[in-house]
């Protein structure tokens, strides 16, 4: 069976992308310095599975080892996640996150060109649709105007993976643009494991539902919606990980230079999530209403129609499973991966 690199394996999607990569019969390999994730993920992915990961510490930037990797793994397929992601953080330090991002990007392109290695699968985010498109994205607008560095990344490595396939007729390239992924594996074993005070909202949600934040603040409730709060397309992880999988199984058998949405089609507002978090958990979830965030868009959420139809890929959980496994996730874990390392 075909053996896939993840760079950037021991995050959040690479991990569940790992658990349904090896349920498929695929061989993993996984290359992260985890400066945002812990070996400890990998291990459980092990366990999950009762299968063997190949795993590298190494920074994807640093081109010897990232050969090495090539050299001791005969690598049919990348997948590309190894990346910062935190909005707020990327418009302080912009230079760190271009070369991380960049640098991260190139290296792998530049190895995989050494080696002959022709498929690669990129993370990217509906981010890269900016701010003029309507909704929903769908994959044949142009990528709009991004309101962040992060943005800006993806955007440019889109480019970046674009002209490389421009140039080698024989690289097979497809990006897949995330939405707002949420939820963790059912047995409650891996999952988001964020950094300090996290950015994204439903690692707020059941960090203040275990009692490690006392409030979530919605920021903003005068949006032009239906309860006046933001909507996003949640997607659970365990399904866009699957659109890992069927993006593999399509670059494996085709030559492909393609644009993928991965949503469910449906947006939630925020209101919503924690409302169903509190009814689907029993739990009670304090939160107050706040000012609006800088950069957020009042409503965005995928047309997911060409993934369907190109990869035969849907999603298949609901919103409720979605709030069951984050909570099953945090309240089996409370520190996160840290206790077990
Ligand atoms: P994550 O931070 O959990 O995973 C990223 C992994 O990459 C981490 O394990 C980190 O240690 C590793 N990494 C970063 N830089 C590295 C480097 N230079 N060398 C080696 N390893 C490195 O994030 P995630 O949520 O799993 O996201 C994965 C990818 O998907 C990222 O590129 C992210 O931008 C993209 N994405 C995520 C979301 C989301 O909401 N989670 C949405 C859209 C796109
Ligand atoms: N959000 C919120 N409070 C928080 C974090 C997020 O109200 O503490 C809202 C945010 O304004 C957005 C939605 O939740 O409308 C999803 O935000 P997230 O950062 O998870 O993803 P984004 O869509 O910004 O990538």
């Amino acid at each position: 069976m075909a053996k896939i690199l993840l760079a950037g394996g021991a995050g959040y999607i690479g991990s569940h992308t790992a658990v349904e990569l090896l349920h498929a019969g695929y061989e993993v390999a996984v290359i992260d310095n985890f400066m945002n994730s812990s070996p400890e993920a990998i291990r459980r992915v092990e366990q999950i599975t009762g299968k063997h990961v190949a795993l590298y510490e190494a920074d994807v930037r640093d081109r010897e080892a990232v050969a090495a990797v090539f050299r001791a793994e005969k690598i049919d397929a990348v997948i590309h996640f190894a990346g910062l992601k935190a909005v707020g953080e990327s418009v302080k330090k912009p230079l760190m996150y271009y070369r991380n991002n960049i640098d991260t990007t190139l290296t792998l392109l530049e190895v995989m060109e050494e080696f002959g290695v022709k498929n690669v699968i990129f993370s990217s985010s509906a981010t890269v649709y900016g701010e003029e498109n309507a909704v929903p994205y769908i994959e044949t607008m142009k990528r709009g105007v991004c309101s962040n560095p992060y943005g800006w990344t993806k955007a440019m490595m889109e480019q970046i993976f674009e002209d490389a396939a421009k140039a080698d007729p024989a690289l097979s390239v497809i990006l897949l643009r995330y939405f707002n992924p949420i939820g963790a594996h059912e047995s409650g074993m891996i999952g988001e494991d964020p950094l300090g005070i996290p950015n994204n909202l439903m690692p707020y949600v059941t960090q203040v539902a275990v009692g490690k934040r006392e409030c979530l603040t919605i920021f903003g409730n005068d949006y032009p919606t239906k309860d006046g709060t933001c909507m996003r397309d949640y997607i659970h992880v365990v399904d866009l990980a699957k659109g890992h999988v069927k993006a593999v199984d399509y670059i494996m058998h085709q030559h492909c230079v393609e644009v993928f949405n991965l949503g469910t089609g449906t947006p939630y507002s925020v209101t919503e999530i924690v409302e169903t978090f509190e009814r689907v958990n029993q739990v009670k979830v304090n939160h107050v209403y706040g000012a609006r965030r800088d950069g957020d868009l009042a409503e965005f959420y995928a047309n997911a129609d060409k993934a369907e139809r190109l990869l035969g890929w849907h999603t298949e959980k609901t919103l409720d499973d979605m709030c069951r496994d984050s909570w099953n996730w945090q309240r089996q874990n409370p520190n996160g991966f840290q206790a077990a390392e």
